[in-house]
């Protein structure tokens, strides 16, 4: 059973799944998927093809992913750890569900099947998911980064798209090294919610419960971002 952090989002659909739904997107509609994704304020889109093994796995029979990425707001983040801080974090969480019920009409307009993943569903990990797509990696902090920031939050659709551009290989596995090295997270947390191997202890942890960010604050990814990070690790490799 997962912490429930965030209140339940209504269901927003102004537009019914197609009868017939179709599962191949031309480039151009693929384009104003995006366009339409950014210009709701999300920073991007990333996409999961799940395997049979992983469907078995999470007992689902869901196919192609759409996972919408939002930064988390830097002013809520930089805030100090209270209940205003929380009840903030939910209202953006609401507004960008609400926005992807949206993203999601627009497929169905278009004839694809389009239903969100319901965030709160404790049936699937959503962070799972996001791994399949090849293009985010969890930090030692916990956190499910993608290469535009340490501190996104995300939605998923799943869809009767086929034809997505998903990823064959994760180039973001050199972070568990990075992050191995590092350990700045274990020596600032002020639970200590990390185990003498530095593994993260989720129940200790208060990020959900009081609002804490501190990790994410101190982490080079946050403070420099991902592209600086990783040009400073790979100069280091180069000298061995
Ligand atoms: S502070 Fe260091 S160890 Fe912790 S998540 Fe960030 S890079 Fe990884
Ligand atoms: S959010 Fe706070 S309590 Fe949780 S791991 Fe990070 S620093 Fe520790």
């Amino acid at each position: 059973m997962r912490i429930r952090y965030h209140h339940p989002i209504p269901n927003f659909y102004e537009f019914e799944n197609p009868v017939s739904p179709i599962n191949s997107i031309s480039e151009n509609i693929l384009n104003e998927l995006n366009e339409i994704v950014l210009e709701k304020g999300f920073i991007g889109v990333s996409y999961s093809a799940l395997s049979d093994d992983f469907k078995n796995e999470w007992n689902i029979d869901w196919d192609n992913i759409l996972i919408l990425k939002y930064k988390m707001s830097d002013d809520i983040l930089t805030m100090d750890p209270s209940k205003e801080k929380t009840v903030l974090e939910d209202k953006e969480f609401q507004e960008f569900g609400r926005r992807t019920f949206e993203v999601a009409d627009f497929l169905r307009k278009n004839n694809f099947k389009a239903d969100l993943i319901h965030p709160l569903d404790d049936s699937v990990s959503l962070r799972a998911i996001a791994m399949q797509s090849r293009d985010c990696i969890i930090t030692r902090s916990n956190m499910c980064m993608f290469r535009e920031a340490l501190n996104v939050g995300f939605f998923m659709i799943k869809t009767s798209i086929e034809n997505l551009p998903f990823k064959d290989e994760n180039d973001m596995l050199w972070v568990e090294d990075f992050c191995s090295t590092c350990g700045i997270c274990i020596d600032r947390c002020p639970e200590d919610a990390f185990d003498e191997n530095g593994k993260f202890i989720r129940k200790l942890c208060t990020a959900h419960k009081k609002g804490c960010s501190k990790c994410v604050l101190i982490c080079p990814f946050y403070k420099q971002g991902y592209e600086k990070v990783k040009k400073r690790y790979d100069r280091k490799q180069a000298r061995g």
